[in-house]
């Protein structure tokens, strides 16, 4: 597992896009386009279940790693429909996704839930990738700061202090995300960003802290990527829409590639 904050990340989530032959596809063409430029820029991708093993077949030993989007905390038992942790590692997944907030809204995932499935992520060597973000309503009531705070500190609780560098955190502003959604001021991300690291300061130490990446997600597009990733606190950038195109996910990369 990588533990720097000196390259930036950049992830891609598919969320429920890409049949079998559109992820071999895309996977094929970022392979080509790591192996020849080789940026200097950490890479991911989070692609269906359906297609998670042959898109780590397709990336295997390149600098892209790969993720799951969910799992269940247990190693396996009668949860019908669910993915453990074991299953995803035989995929050859290195990250896995927990608590984005369509999971929250949609799949009942709780901060508790996301908790478990944080510990096991760590049982079993995977490095997760945990979402957190404030609702539009508690932006308006101005409880953001506390919202983000209690997901951070739930979603770490039992966490010793070793495996904290291998954590990343996506700050992903509910009211930021998809179709409906516009980006946030990079320099109130920057804040909110801050603000995490205060919080994983406050839980472990200062140190500790600044080993952690944390990335910006929500409406990140061709236009604005450069505003976030110059921010201090800004590790990195979580990306929808605008890297389900491999050419557009390539154009991104270039452009942090070049800012940082
Ligand atoms: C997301 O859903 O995690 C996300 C960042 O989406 P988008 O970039 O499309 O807003």
């Amino acid at each position: 597992m990588q533990d720097s904050r000196s390259n930036k990340w950049l992830g891609s989530g598919w969320k429920m896009h890409r049949t079998l032959g559109e992820a071999q596809a895309y996977a094929e063409s970022l392979r080509r386009f790591v192996e020849h430029e080789r940026p200097s820029v950490h890479l991911f991708v989070v692609p269906p279940f359906t297609a998670l093993s042959i898109v780590c077949r397709i990336l295997s030993g390149t600098q892209v790693q790969v993720g799951a989007q969910n799992m269940h905390w247990a190693d396996g038992g009668a949860f019908t429909g669910e993915i453990s942790p074991l299953m995803i590692r035989d995929c050859g997944a290195e990250i896995v996704e927990l608590g984005h907030s369509e999971r929250r809204e949609y799949f009942a995932e709780t901060d508790y839930s996301v908790n478990k499935k944080v510990l096991a992520a760590f049982r079993h060597g995977l490095r997760p990738l945990i979402c957190v973000g404030e609702t539009l309503a508690e932006k308006e009531f101005d409880v953001a700061e506390p919202s983000v705070q209690r997901q951070v500190k739930i979603a770490l609780r039992g966490v010793p202090p070793d495996r904290v560098p291998s954590v990343m955190i996506a700050y992903e502003p509910v009211w930021a995300i998809g179709d409906t959604g516009s980006p946030a001021e990079p320099g109130y991300a920057n804040h909110i960003h801050g603000i995490i690291r205060n919080t994983i300061a406050e839980s472990y130490c200062a140190q500790t802290s600044r080993t952690i990446s944390i990335l910006y997600g929500g409406s990140v597009n061709f236009g604005n990527a450069e505003s976030f990733i110059q921010q201090p606190e800004v590790d990195g950038l979580f990306v929808g829409r605008a890297s389900w195109e491999v050419d557009s996910f390539i154009e991104l990369i270039e452009l942090i590639q070049q800012s940082s």
